[in-house]
């Protein structure tokens, strides 16, 4: 089968040097897993660390690809739950399903978690025709969602789940911050706030703030002007008289980090709640801790979510209460410029890639 392969690093972010398409060997199911052939796949950040080779070095040769969404075509004898034919989309979370972290429901505490496409291999990830994962790790999709809308939905969707419904526990009512609603990660905490009846302000770069509330969004605010909190800090004393409560936020959805997260824990009120994905415009913030034992702030870490938790998103998107946002679809022919496009960010949503 023809896959999407590297066989060296790119740190300088010259992935056109590196990509190559390659035949090699089609997968055989071993016995408790599935095969699918690949329909599309979703470019995730993890692709990037990955080609870099840091932080960590991945195995080489590698195919990336962390989102696979397709159609069955062969699955192993232990295989009970999906059958050839199916329509499935990669849960990417490689847990080993028997330590303490796992069978007490927090698949994402494993310690010998894996991220498919990333951290797997040599040669065993998404971008290629034929994909293979344990059964566990697939999903079936909903009759009326595209393989698109779930490739484009499996890790960012799941994540964004955990961090407000499994972490944060957002109730109706609530105001909830969503940092870069625009991306793909806000994208999505957007959507499911709304789902659950929270109040939504999104941050954006100015260009994107229509696009956050096209997406439901009640108020968008430009992050990158210097006071933007300020803004943010006006509109929840507007909403706390409407609803007769103290101004501030009572949720942040932090995926950035870097200089906003100081002014994030000042808009948080008493009590209340960030929870914190990542750190895409860095990790070694400045924390005034008065914020946080005074307030008696609760910090949240996410990583990823559980099975179920994309099932239930899969669902609400098959209701059409979620929406997955696709920025582009490309071929592998041009997976450099694809991944180059999500580097620099100039995105709505999630980009795809087909094998053909
Ligand atoms: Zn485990």
């Amino acid at each position: 089968m023809k896959a999407l392969v590297y066989e060296e690093y790119a740190p300088d972010d010259n992935y056109a040097r590196i990509l190559k398409i390659k035949e090699v060997p089609d997968p055989k199911p071993r016995s408790h897993e599935v095969v699918f052939k690949v329909n599309v796949a979703g470019l995730n950040h993890d692709d990037i660390w990955g080609m870099r080779g840091r932080p960590l070095q991945i195995p080489l040769p590698h195919i990336s690809g962390t989102d696979a969404a397709g159609e069955v075509t062969a699955v192993g004898e232990d295989v009970t739950t999906v059958k050839i034919g199916d329509r499935v989309v990669s849960h990417g979370n490689l847990s080993c399903r028997v330590c303490t972290a796992c069978t007490d429901g927090r698949e994402y505490d494993c310690r010998t978690r894996k991220i498919w496409g990333f951290q797997t291999g040599p040669l065993w990830g998404g971008y290629c025709e034929y994909a293979h994962l344990p059964e566990v790790n697939v999903v079936k999709i909903p009759e009326n969602v595209s393989c698109e809308e779930a490739a484009a939905s499996s890790m960012v969707m799941v994540t964004s789940w955990h961090m407000l419904i499994g972490r944060a526990k957002i109730k109706p009512g609530q105001t909830v911050l969503i940092m870069g609603g625009a991306s793909g990660m806000g994208t999505f905490g957007i959507q499911i706030a709304k789902l659950y009846g929270c109040d939504v302000i999104a941050t954006a770069s100015q260009n994107k703030l229509d696009d956050c509330l096209k997406l439901g969004a009640d108020f968008a605010v430009d992050h990158r002007k210097e006071d933007w909190d300020k803004e943010v800090f006006t509109i929840t004393k507007d909403l706390a008289k409407k609803k007769g409560a103290k101004p501030g936020v009572d949720v942040v959805y932090e995926h950035i980090g870097g200089s906003h997260w100081n002014k994030e824990l000042a808009l948080l009120k008493y009590g209340a709640t960030i929870v914190t994905t990542g750190a895409t415009t860095g990790y070694d913030v400045q924390t005034d801790l008065r914020h946080i034992f005074f307030k008696g702030i609760n910090v949240l870490g996410s990583t990823q979510g559980t099975r179920s938790e994309l099932v239930d998103g899969l669902y609400w998107l098959s209701q059409g209460k979620i929406k997955a946002i696709i920025d582009s679809i490309h071929t592998f022919e041009n997976a450099a410029e694809a991944h180059t496009k999500m580097l620099k960010g100039n995105l709505v949503g999630k980009i795809l890639m087909r094998p053909n």
